[in-house]
């Protein structure tokens, strides 16, 4: 049997959650056409497959990085940036919002709300059986997840109740496999029905899998690596670009290239729209992708 011991995750996971956007190393860049796994959904817009959330590559790695992230449309315009609050820097459309928020007035109030950062996770995972594509079975792949999620993850680390046992679900013996449940309801996509089975151990096989691969993968936290940040000027004017104002007092025009660029970016991370060409995306199509991704409820 494989020595896995050294790769169990205590119970103080969760308090070094809280202070790792402050300690986040910057180990190396994040190439743009990283793939993140997520399932083929059914017409219906449901999916489920079985995955394994994996322990850090590196012995001192979190099994998980933590990112804030804005994401909002301003008359046909979207803002996605990365919020450097993440690594604990100052960021504008943050201060920018918590001036609306001051203001009390209702509509500043839900502009704020619209504009405020949303939180994502990553992390590496295993694909234990994914019945549409079974090509990624066994598989080891990166995946991006939000709250809700992680919510799950964190009451399987520490229990609510005194009558259930932790799991630390990243471990390769010990940890368990999720149940990725996906399902649209009412139009929006919904993550809560993911459960994790009981505590099992990955095959022989699969740890092999996972060691195999334990030099060649960088670390989740590289995607919060100062370089992925915008500087405080170039958010700034980013964020008068989709609001319409300009600190000069006319209106900003955007260049139009750069702002393609980051009206695509987030489709290029889903593996179904890969294949895609960006001209043949449809406003509303995108609209309707974006807004997903930027729904609180998301996995990413
Ligand atoms: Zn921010």
């Amino acid at each position: 049997m494989l020595k896995v011991t050294h790769r169990k995750v205590n119970m103080s996971l969760l308090q070094k959650l809280q202070s790792a956007a402050k300690t986040a190393k910057s180990n190396g860049s994040v190439r743009e056409d990283e793939y993140f796994y997520y399932p083929t959904r059914d017409a219906a817009g449901n999916a489920q497959v079985t995955i394994r959330f994996l322990p850090g590559f590196n012995e001192d790695d979190l099994p998980f990085a933590k990112m804030y992230k804005h994401g909002f449309k301003n008359n046909g315009k979207w803002l996605i940036e990365n919020c450097p609050t993440t690594i604990g820097q100052e960021c504008p459309i943050c201060s920018a919002n918590s001036e609306l928020w001051e203001t009390n007035v209702e509509s500043n109030k839900t502009l704020a709300r619209e504009r405020k950062r949303k939180i994502e996770y990553y992390s590496w995972i295993m694909v234990i059986n994914d019945p549409k594509n079974p090509e990624h079975n066994g598989k080891i792949y990166k995946f991006k997840y939000g709250s809700t999620i992680f919510d799950i993850i964190a009451s399987k680390l520490e229990p609510e109740f005194d009558d259930e046992q932790p799991i630390n679900v990243f471990d390769l013996e010990e940890g368990a496999n999720f149940r990725f449940k996906i399902r649209k309801v009412d139009g929006q996509t919904k993550y809560d029905k993911s459960t994790f089975d009981n505590e099992s151990s990955l095959t022989e096989e699969q740890i092999e899998t996972f060691f195999a691969h334990v030099k060649e993968q960088q670390s989740v936290s590289s995607h919060i690596a100062e370089e992925n940040f915008k500087s405080v000027e170039d958010l700034q004017k980013r964020l008068n670009i989709v609001l319409g104002t300009s600190q000069s007092g006319g209106k900003s025009k955007p260049n139009k290239s750069d702002e393609d660029e980051e009206l695509f970016e987030p489709l290029e991370e889903k593996p179904s729209n890969k294949s895609k060409s960006k001209s043949s995306q449809k406003s509303d199509e995108l609209d309707d992708v974006l807004s997903d991704l930027f729904d609180d409820d998301i996995p990413f």
